[in-house]
């Protein structure tokens, strides 16, 4: 930051800037201690499969437990470890994570298709992604068909040949790989039939507006064509209705995540919805 005003120190003064940049050193400061303090935990919320309304898988997705602030999403504190150098440190605790849940999954005979991960681009450009997840899979004895990882087309749009790199190493391991909040980025479309891509996620931007909406039902409709063309899966994030369920049925949309089936839970909430869908199926 100063670095970047030079010498002209009185800009750190500011009064306007001061409050809010003072934040964000308190919050990088406490960034910086939170995964050795054990502040961190997974959710998971699950995805369910329409034609069967089975859980066809579920996300990891990550929170905070600040012990003065409470608990601190990640839409704030993902983009403070992007630029504070401690994403893929994180990452990597996410992943670390997941494979030993993936372990424990195996223990306890739980069948709940795949566990998903959110990867930053940062992580997948820094080329080491893959061999990463491939020795924690082994590490723990865990299935790489078992693992998805979860990312945005930002990933794509300045690093292109890295990122591909990467993402064929995945695919070689076996992993599932989803693009998340599709529709959202600006790179061209020409980009899906050159990547290993398994599924497309539409965002949940586009399904807040189905089926009321003019032009989002269209954009929706059209994903999952291109999706199902492109022979991928394809899943709508953020279902909160019922009306949504039913309009993303009849356009024949695989899976849906959101709040209507369910939130993202803790471990042991989450166990316990796996065990109740399982006594309705
Ligand atoms: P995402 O991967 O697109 O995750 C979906 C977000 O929407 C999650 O927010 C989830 O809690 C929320 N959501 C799910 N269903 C609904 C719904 O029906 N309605 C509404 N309004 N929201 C819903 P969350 O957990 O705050 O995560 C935000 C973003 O932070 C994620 O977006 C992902 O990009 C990132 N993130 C989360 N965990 C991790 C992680 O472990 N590593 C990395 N690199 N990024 C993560
Ligand atoms: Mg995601
Ligand atoms: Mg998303
Ligand atoms: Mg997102």
């Amino acid at each position: 930051r100063a670095k970047e005003v030079g010498r002209n120190s009185f800009q750190l003064f500011k009064p306007a800037m001061n409050a809010r940049s003072l934040e964000r050193l308190a919050m990088m400061s406490r960034l910086q201690s939170a995964i050795e303090h054990h502040e961190f935990e997974l959710y998971f919320q699950p995805k369910q499969c329409l034609q069967s309304n089975k859980i066809l898988g579920v996300e990891a997705l990550l929170r905070w437990h600040e012990p003065t602030l409470g608990v601190i999403s990640p839409a704030k504190f993902i983009p403070l470890a992007e630029e504070l150098g401690l994403i893929v440190r994180l990452d990597l605790w996410v992943l670390e994570q997941a494979c030993k849940e993936l372990a424990n999954w195996r223990t306890l005979n739980l069948d709940a298709g795949r566990l998903a991960i959110n990867i930053s681009a940062i992580h997948l450009r820094q080329g080491q992604l893959a061999s990463n997840v491939q020795r924690l899979l082994i590490h723990y004895g865990v299935s790489p068909a078992k693992l998805e990882i979860e990312l945005t087309e930002s990933c794509f749009i300045s690093h292109f040949s890295e990122a591909k790199q990467e993402l064929m190493a995945l695919k070689k391991l076996g992993v599932h790989i989803t693009l998340d909040d599709f529709g959202t980025g600006y790179s061209a479309l020409s980009y899906l039939t050159k990547l290993p891509i398994d599924t497309l996620k539409i965002d949940a931007s586009f399904i807040a507006k189905v089926p009321d909406e003019y032009g989002n039902s269209e954009i929706v409709s059209a994903i999952i064509t291109l999706a199902k063309s492109l022979n991928m899966q394809v899943v709508a994030e953020g279902v909160e209705k019922l009306e949504q369920l039913n309009y993303l049925h009849s356009l024949t949309c695989d899976t849906i995540q959101g709040y209507y089936f369910c939130r993202p839970i803790t471990r042991q909430q989450w166990y316990a919805f796996y065990q109740q869908q399982l006594e309705l199926s």
